[in-house]
């Protein structure tokens, strides 16, 4: 084996056991974000139907309910970006910018897995 390909192996190497390194951090939060929106909606659907009729009440409810319902809202959107970040690490297409085409920092991914833009685009679009 030439020197080159030799090189080019250890990378490849070391490329599939960090992704495979990602994807199970990926299915670990994907499965701890979707047990926490699941509880969230049984907890919600509780609350929501126990509480009374008078108006004060009401209103504690409704702006907790708009609380969760924000919460729950993010959660969804993490989880959504999480089943992304899956999807692309099955196709070999994780850790490509969605922005600028270039590949997204190591470093970045490895403290945002679902990360889908690099930091120079981040900071491109704080800008704006
Ligand atoms: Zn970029």
């Amino acid at each position: 084996m030439k020197k080159e390909e030799q090189k080019k192996t250890n990378t490849d190497r070391s490329r599939l056991a960090f992704l495979s390194d990602v994807k199970t951090r990926l299915v670990k939060e994907y499965n701890s974000i979707s047990a926490r929106i699941g509880s969230m909606i049984s907890k919600g659907k509780g609350l929501w139907e126990e509480h009374g009729t008078k108006d004060e009440e009401n209103a504690a409810e409704v702006n907790e309910y708009q609380n969760r319902l924000a919460l729950e809202k993010n959660l969804e959107k993490a989880k959504g970006e999480i089943e992304e970040a899956i999807k692309k690490v099955e196709a070999g297409t994780y850790g490509v910018c969605q922005e600028c085409g270039k590949p997204i920092e190591a470093e970045r991914l490895k403290v945002l897995p679902s990360a889908t833009s690099c930091i120079a685009c981040i900071k491109n679009s704080r800008q704006k």
